[in-house]
């Protein structure tokens, strides 16, 4: 695929001045971070993070990753600990009984998890990157009662620290 859009830039490019070319390209990179969400699950989303406001709610993202883009088609929630201290913990099991459940039995993907910020925080705070490190998502999803925030995550690489970056989202 990769070589498929830089060529689609390049036969462009040829018809553009610099500028136009400028933010084309800068579509073309923006395209590649987007995040398709259906609407009923956008709204049961933000359901959760208004009918819990003290309580983290967490869960698994299902759907598919294509051309570079995740689309989210539905949630599964997974029980956790949850507590100002630990801000949430797997209660394992229940965590890798629930991804059974979605994987073997439903045959669908996991393409990240989900928690509630009830507090309308948009940043993942420090537990949430320790979180992120024995979860390994590849997406992690903030639920605030007002917003959903996809953030990739990118495991630290040699010499590279870990990276987290916010990803456009849009419902379809
Ligand atoms: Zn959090």
């Amino acid at each position: 695929m990769p070589i498929k859009v830089s060529h689609k830039a390049e036969q462009k490019s040829n018809n553009l001045n610099e500028e136009t070319q400028l933010s084309y390209n800068g579509i073309l990179k923006m395209a590649n971070r987007i995040v398709y969400i259906k609407s009923k699950v956008y709204e049961d989303l933000l359901k959760l993070a208004k009918k819990y406001p003290s309580r983290i709610i967490c869960g698994f993202i299902i759907g598919y990753k294509e051309n570079n883009c995740f689309y989210i088609e539905d949630f599964h929630l997974f029980p956790a600990h949850v507590g100002p201290k630990i801000h949430f913990k797997p209660i394992w099991k229940g965590y890798y009984d629930a991804k059974d459940y979605i994987t073997k039995f439903m045959c669908k993907e996991i393409i990240g998890e989900f928690h509630t910020h009830p507090d309308g925080n948009k940043e993942l705070t420090e537990k949430d990157k320790q979180i992120l490190k024995w979860l390994g998502a590849k997406i992690m999803v903030l639920v605030t009662p007002e917003d959903i925030i996809p953030i990739e995550y990118i495991s630290p690489q040699k010499n590279q620290p870990a990276t987290y970056n916010k990803l456009d989202i849009d419902v379809i």
